[in-house]
């Protein structure tokens, strides 16, 4: 509205937008006496498209794309008195993100010119809307395909594989997907490792996933999306499963679960060299090998026997990190708790049993705050940039985003599974 009549100058809200109504004063057309000249400002009606322009910066926190684009607005609508009311549709009506959703919109639709007032209603997708979100979300892909293992996935897929449980795994895992996510790459971890699941903690991960139709939309964690095992369990039960279920459960996450365009994905495997391993490398082919050791010769035989699986599977060796490699004591000498030498020793019977080159990617120090990070689910990487354990993480990060994807060449051993 750009005619001024009567009452067309606005209060000032709270935000220092003018709002409401305050008589105008006769503007030097008056006969009369003539009043001192008054400046006032005109701040034009809210126009429903600048409004739904503005929808538009709105994310949905879940699948990270335009809520405009997801067809999650049910309706706009823009009072005289520049007051709006948005309908969103939620996918399901538990979703956790609601009170961020409603926020976010509030905001958004505040920055347009002339809005008064911000009212957000919350509504659900019926089953048909739904149907038809996963329908433009997933495509013509059938229920059950995995989108790794098609041909021309542009996702590096790192399978994270250790001899024995407590060397790091996790840690090394957590902490690498987070220093890709800050390199600005879209990155997914998949928790693989079925009995000892530690990735939501360590992630800070409280949430459940959301079920849209069969589509399983992961929880997001400092950038990254993740989904366990131990978001599906109650409280900290164990899970008793067998060979094919731990199958079904895997196909299901990697198959199911909405990860969108993933530049990378790292799947947390279970210690040694068990059937996750191979249900990996048959349902993803093209995923290759990280595997992490402490110094110890004990840890570095276990590793070499995990690692050797990849003779089996045809799959890659994409390096060897050695984690826990020594203490620094304050005086800055280090102190080599588990001895020296293991991670160099793993990457190299590695290199000689696969006849290619498996490179020791890093060693990390042992860092209480690695440890403390885990329980608290703020990884160091985030809260202690600097500590050398810290930025020997990211170094090894810098690798892998700096490796090009690429399938030229690449044996695919074992055929994927479709079902
Ligand atoms: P895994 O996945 O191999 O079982 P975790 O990542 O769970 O191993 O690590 C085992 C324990 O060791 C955890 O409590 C973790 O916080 C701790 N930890 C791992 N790496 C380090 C490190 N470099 N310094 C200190 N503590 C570490």
């Amino acid at each position: 509205m750009t005619d001024v009549d009567m009452f067309t100058a606005f209060d000032t809200n709270a935000a220092g937008r003018r709002t409401g109504r305050t008589p105008r004063w006769a503007l030097g057309c008056a006969t009369g006496p003539v009043e001192p000249a008054r400046t006032i400002s005109v701040v034009p009606h809210p126009d429903e498209s600048a409004v739904r322009a503005a929808l538009a910066t709105v994310n949905d926190p879940e699948i990270r794309k335009p809520i405009t684009e997801l067809n999650m607005i049910e309706s706009v609508s823009v009072g005289d008195d520049g007051s709006v009311a948005v309908t969103v549709l939620l996918t399901i009506s538990g979703c956790p993100m609601k009170e961020q959703l409603t926020r976010e919109v509030t905001s958004a639709v505040n920055t347009v010119d002339g809005v008064s007032s911000v009212q957000v209603t919350l509504g659900v997708m019926d089953d048909a809307q739904r149907t038809a979100l996963r329908q433009q979300l997933r495509g013509d892909a059938p229920v059950n395909e995995i989108p790794f293992a098609q041909p021309g996935s542009r996702t590096r897929v790192y399978a994270v594989a250790s001899g024995k449980g407590g060397v790091g795994k996790s840690s090394v895992t957590v902490n690498l997907a987070v220093a890709l996510a800050a390199r600005g790459l879209s990155v997914g971890v998949l928790d693989a490792d079925i009995y000892g699941f530690s990735v939501p903690r360590m992630l800070g991960v409280t949430g459940k996933p959301t079920q849209v139709e069969q589509m399983i939309l992961p929880p997001i964690a400092h950038g990254v999306k993740v989904i366990s095992i131990g978001m599906f369990t109650p409280g900290n039960t164990a899970v008793v499963w067998r060979g094919p279920m731990l199958h079904r459960a895997l196909q299901q996450f990697l198959a199911d679960v909405f990860w969108g365009e993933l530049d990378v994905l790292l799947m947390d495997l279970p210690p040694g060299t068990g059937d996750i391993a191979i249900s990996v490398a048959q349902l993803v082919p093209s995923a290759e090998l990280l595997v992490v050791t402490t110094p110890q010769l004990a840890a570095r035989e276990v590793a070499e026997r995990a690692g050797s699986i990849a003779l089996q599977t045809h799959q890659q060796i994409v390096g060897v990190v050695e984690n826990m490699s020594w203490l620094e004591l304050p005086d800055g000498s280090r102190m080599e708790l588990f001895g020296s030498g293991g991670g160099q020793a793993v990457a190299d019977a590695l290199a000689a049993s696969t006849g290619t080159k498996v490179p020791l990617l890093g060693q990390i120090p042992i860092d209480q705050r690695v440890r403390e990070g885990g329980d608290s689910g703020a990884p160091i990487l985030l809260t202690d940039a600097d500590a050398p354990a810290a930025r020997a993480l990211a170094a090894i990060a810098d690798a892998l985003a700096k490796r090009q994807h690429s399938l030229v060449g690449r044996s695919l051993g074992l055929a994927p599974a479709t079902h």
